[in-house]
């Protein structure tokens, strides 16, 4: 019988691999080096590096690349071939260990956010041994072997996401390791893992017809066009039957994603028509990352092989659902078991308990920074418009747990409210719902029985920052706890006692995170506010949470982010802002003006010598009026706020244009169509 899938991982230099091609002592460090996170042996980077060249080679290879994440939020490569001339006329090829683990792309054009200056713009990519390297084939063919790396400054200043995001990590773990060595679990060098499973949205639309729509090939969405007649009213295509052409597209995306080991699983039909979604099995963290970023490099490509334009965009169509990524995160401490899974003893139990209360300090504490996290020009449309998770962060326990957290507050004391009170590490949780039943799709930060599920983040958006910011936060936390509980206990005190108080203090504190209600109502808005809860419901409300002193002290403090790295961030964010607006603005003027407004004249004037449609001759005349009107006002908007309350605007009158212009006088295909694969 055939339990395996022909190819899986074909395309990646994994342990496998490196185990049938190196040295049994090589193979043994890298090992160490990706297990344990120890320091590369750089005096095994020569054999690893040919290797890694005549594996690529047999697969077609001629280059390769240091394969990095600026802060663009995609992905970055320079390809240099492994060619040398032999100084005889020919060529022999050659991957050097240095080549391997250092690279120095003249990459003076990625955004630094006021790091570097121009005169010292080198950077330096540097080899992460914990991604494994994986070959690429171009939509020719052509083979390029791709070596995951990190990007930093001449200084060693972070120019990436990555850098950040293993920071993070590294900080997470031993903090989790320290956590676990309070409940008796010591397993020596072994790390903890934070985990990641990303469930991530698409549109398909048909290639055709996007080649028609200058705004979605610029900007990645509409910036016109009336609503379609029929969209998702009749919920008839969430996990609908899958059409054929698409089923085709998916089975090819599963195939392809298979090669590259990434472990694809679930796919179905979403809200909307035309959109989508994939889910793999969850990872180590920082694969998973690259897994995401690999996935949404692949989507595309498939995608056009079968006619489709895949779009990545949160928000493609206005008055429909936009996309997003779910964030699947949870802790794989280092006895490789999930810590976020409550157990089945009363010391697990309280193991659970604990890390349970450290994520509602960290969130409480930092809802700003989470926020900031995700927030994106595209991303702005989705959150609070109830299709996503509010702006405003909290946290969904589920009442049973809910109730539990509230016992422990009361634990000790002799009152609570149905009369119970938990003792930690001495009483056993009740049995708490697994599954779908408890579930709560309003909420942004749901348990969702083994791990928390951060729904906030955007479809187009590098996962890593959300979770540098998660793994950090998390870090803090877990530092506090330990560090309370471990004095407690030096000064005599019995550790679930000490425990106990110190978990029922914070919940105390912050239990104002939890809610369990229905997080799209104007009432939890106002609950919200009562309760102190931000709610940042623009990018430029949210970026400003990057430059605060708790901000700066919290980075600063584990080594995750220097002020000067946070200083960068926050410029490039805000930058990348503005200019996006600013092309969206640009376009939407631009095809109002040479598409859209002469559409509306030759209307106007079909319809001038007839009095039967004068009413819609007068109807089309005040519109076009408001459009150019719209135009002008668009085109001396400078501010970002400005520039997208006259694109609203201009779009109003737009659309009711196309609403009553002749449909083959409109130059643009119509949602109806589109929205139709
Ligand atoms: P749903 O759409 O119901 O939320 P999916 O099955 O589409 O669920 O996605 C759930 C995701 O959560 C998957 O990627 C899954 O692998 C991931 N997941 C499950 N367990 C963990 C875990 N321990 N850590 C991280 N992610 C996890
Ligand atoms: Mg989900």
């Amino acid at each position: 019988m055939k339990n395996t899938i022909e190819g899986f991982g074909e395309l990646v230099f994994g342990l496998p691999v490196m185990e049938a091609r190196l040295s049994a002592p090589t193979f043994a460090s890298i090992k160490n080096t990706i297990d344990a996170g120890s320091k590369l042996d750089p005096g095994i980077a020569d054999e690893v590096a040919e290797a890694m060249k005549e594996w690529a080679m047999e697969k077609g290879a001629t280059h390769y690349t240091h394969w990095f994440q600026p802060l663009t939020g995609s992905t970055a490569e320079k390809h240099d071939s492994f060619i040398f001339p032999d100084f005889k006329g020919g060529v022999v090829t050659g991957f050097s260990g240095d080549e391997l683990i250092q690279g120095e792309p003249d990459a003076s054009s990625f955004p630094s956010g006021g790091l570097r200056a121009t005169f010292e713009a080198r950077g330096y990519t540097g080899w992460d041994p914990s991604s494994p390297a994986f070959i690429k084939y171009d939509s020719v063919g052509a083979a390029t072997l791709c070596v995951p790396t990190v990007f930093c400054g001449y200084n060693g200043e972070a120019l990436d996401k990555k850098t950040p995001l293993l920071r993070s990590m590294n900080v997470l773990s031993e903090q989790t390791v320290r956590l676990g060595k309070l409940f008796g679990i010591d397993c020596g060098d072994t790390m903890a893992k934070a985990t990641l499973g990303a469930e991530q949205e698409y549109f398909l639309i048909d290639l055709d017809l996007v080649a028609e729509r200058p705004d979605i090939l610029r900007t990645g969405r509409t910036l016109f066009g009336k609503g379609a007649t029929k969209h998702q009213q009749l919920d008839d295509h969430y996990f609908g039957a899958i059409k054929p052409r698409v089923a085709a597209f998916m089975a090819e995306l599963d195939a392809v994603l298979w090669q590259y080991g990434v472990p694809a699983k679930t796919r179905h039909n979403e809200v909307c028509p035309a959109q989508f979604e994939i889910a793999p099995v969850f990872e180590t963290l920082n694969i998973a990352v690259d897994h995401n970023m690999i996935t949404m490099e692949v989507l595309p490509v498939t995608a056009a092989k079968h006619g489709f334009a895949c779009l990545l965009h949160e928000k493609p169509f206005a008055a429909v659902n936009g996309s997003g990524k779910h964030n699947n995160w949870a802790i794989s401490g280092p006895d490789g078991k999930n810590w976020l899974k409550p157990g089945d003893n009363p010391h697990e139990n309280a193991k659970f308990m604990t890390i349970v209360v450290a994520l509602m300090k960290a969130v409480d504490t930092h809802a700003d920074l989470m926020r900031a996290s995700v927030a994106s020009a595209g991303n702005d449309h989705r959150l609070g418009a109830n299709e996503a998770p509010p702006a405003v962060v909290s946290i969904f326990l589920g009442d049973q747990l809910t109730d539990i957290v509230e016992q422990i507050e009361a634990g000790g004391a002799s009152a609570s409210k149905d009369g119970g009170a938990i003792h930690l590490g001495v009483d056993l949780l009740p049995e708490l719902p697994r599954g779908n039943t408890d579930r709560n799709r309003t909420s942004p930060f749901a348990f969702v029985g083994n791990r928390f599920e951060f729904r906030a983040l955007g479809s187009n958006q590098s996962p890593a920052g959300a979770n540098i910011v998660l793994n950090t936060i998390v870090a803090e936390a877990f530092d506090y706890i330990c560090t309370e509980v471990e004095a407690a206990v030096e000064s005599g005190k019995e550790f679930n006692d000490a425990l106990q108080s110190v978990l029922a203090a914070v919940i105390k504190e912050h239990k104002r995170i939890l809610f369990n209600g229905d997080g799209y109502t104007d009432e939890w808005l106002e609950e919200a506010a009562k309760r102190g809860l931000p709610n940042l419901v623009t990018t430029e409300d949210a970026l400003p949470a990057l430059q605060t002193q708790k901000a700066k002290d919290l980075f600063s403090k584990y080594g995750v982010l220097s002020n000067a790295e946070l200083e960068s961030r926050f410029n490039i964010y805000e930058e990348t802002y503005e200019t996006l607006i600013g092309i969206e603005a640009a376009t939407a003027a631009d095809i109002a003006k040479t598409m859209l407004i002469p559409a509306a004249v030759m209307a106007i004037n079909e319809y001038a010598s007839v009095p039967a449609v004068a009413g819609i001759t007068a109807e089309m005349s005040s519109l076009l009026e408001a459009a150019v009107a719209g135009v002008a006002k668009l085109e001396a908007a400078e501010k970002p706020a400005d520039q997208i309350v006259a694109m609203n605007e201009l779009r109003a009158s737009i659309d009711a244009l196309e609403a009553i212009v002749p449909s083959e006088l409109w130059p643009l295909p119509s949602y109806d169509e589109l929205l139709e694969v």
